[in-house]
């Protein structure tokens, strides 16, 4: 009901419009950033040439590319002829990639196994559970993203549907925000199983670490799946959908999320389960951060299959205002639980 409404820029009194000369623009310390693989090139080069159109051929921002390869000269070059900012091509150390030593291997394949049977998706996928880990607790410490701040997380064959037409990452810092989503769905619960009870072994451990403005609600209500709430114990897995994302990595650089999420690590949970870095860092937000500082970016229309945000705004084209998804899944929509549950007057004054 809220998506029908129209909308334009969010209603604060200090955004940051294009500058009029973007060679001399002083951008915030923020960076765009994905993790790819050299064959996914095409889906990159697809996503990269929105971004810039619709936001950096305005404000230059530079782009960081993760691989756990070594990127080819060849994806190098071709990303290059598409993007207005500098780009940096780095490799994740593979300490920070590959199982940790001591993950039980015989416990690894009976879990995957199991969850495989249970139709999680990307179960049995090795690569997937090093990438979720890796999004959950790694990539705000590579060397290169410890030079930035902010990053605005993109996906390879992601669609950006709107004109963004003021600077996103000193909105974020102007406004004092730490977090920034488009779209929040539930998960599956079979992915999910001992995260929560794990989280509150190490709150009970840490009380002080979590912020008596969080959005506990919204983490335990089970307003529309109550039957989430049994398997995992009490969490909802509502999350914010992280394949895009806008954030202050300060945050995740602070003690209460780098103690849990390691704490998380030692568990095993991103082998024995399948969590993905999604609810572990809605998790950790909900948890440590004051819900007043997570935004909704209902003016940024974006599509990762097969969900999307759209905004009604004559900003953008392509698609549908309002229209979540094509498929038959509307109901895995968690938004309606944080606009009713954690969003207060003044943060609903914004759209
Ligand atoms: P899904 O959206 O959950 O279906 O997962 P994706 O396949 O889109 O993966 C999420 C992100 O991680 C994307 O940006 C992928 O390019 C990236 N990714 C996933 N697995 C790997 C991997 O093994 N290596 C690299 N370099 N990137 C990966
Ligand atoms: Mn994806």
């Amino acid at each position: 009901e809220i998506m029908g409404k129209p909308i334009d820029l969010p209603k604060v009194d200090n955004l940051v419009g294009p500058p009029e000369n973007a060679e001399k623009y002083e951008r915030a310390n923020g960076t765009l950033m994905i993790l790819t693989r050299n064959r996914d090139a095409g889906a990159v080069v697809y996503t990269v040439k929105q971004i810039e159109e619709h936001f950096n051929k305005k404000f230059h921002y530079p782009y960081v590319f993760l691989n756990e390869e070594k990127f080819t000269e060849r994806f190098k070059s071709r990303i290059k002829n598409y993007v207005s900012g500098e780009c940096y091509f780095e490799q994740v150390a593979p300490e920070d990639w590959v199982q940790p030593e001591f993950i039980d291997k015989n416990k690894q394949n009976v879990g995957m196994l199991k969850l495989a049977r249970e139709n999680v998706a990307y179960a049995r996928k090795l690569s997937y559970h090093n990438m979720c880990r890796y999004y959950s607790r790694g990539f705000y410490n590579h060397p290169r993203m410890k030079q930035f701040r902010y990053y605005w997380r993109f996906e390879p064959g992601t669609d950006y549907f709107c004109d963004i037409d003021y600077d996103v990452f000193k909105f974020m810092q102007d406004s004092d925000k730490t977090y920034g989503f488009t779209i929040s769905i539930y998960d599956i619960r079979q992915s999910l199983r001992n995260i929560w009870p794990d989280t509150l072994e190490f709150v009970e451990k840490h009380p002080e670490y979590v912020n008596p403005n969080g959005a506990m609600s919204w983490l335990t209500n089970s307003l529309q799946k109550p039957e989430n709430a049994e398997e995992t114990d009490g969490y909802s897995t509502c999350h914010f959908w992280s394949n895009f994302e806008i954030a202050d990595m300060n945050f995740f650089r602070s003690k209460p999320y780098s103690e849990w999420v390691e704490y998380l690590d030692k568990t095993g949970g991103f082998y024995y389960e399948r969590w993905g870095d999604a609810p572990v860092h809605t998790i950790g937000l909900s948890l440590f951060a004051d819900r007043k500082r997570i935004h909704w970016f209902r003016d940024i229309g974006y599509k990762h299959v097969p969900y999307t945000n759209c905004p009604n705004s004559e900003k953008c084209s392509r698609c549908t205002p309002g229209k979540f998804t094509y498929m038959n899944l509307w109901s895995e929509n968690c938004l309606t639980n944080w606009w009713n549950l954690e969003m207060d007057d003044e943060q609903k004054s914004l759209y």
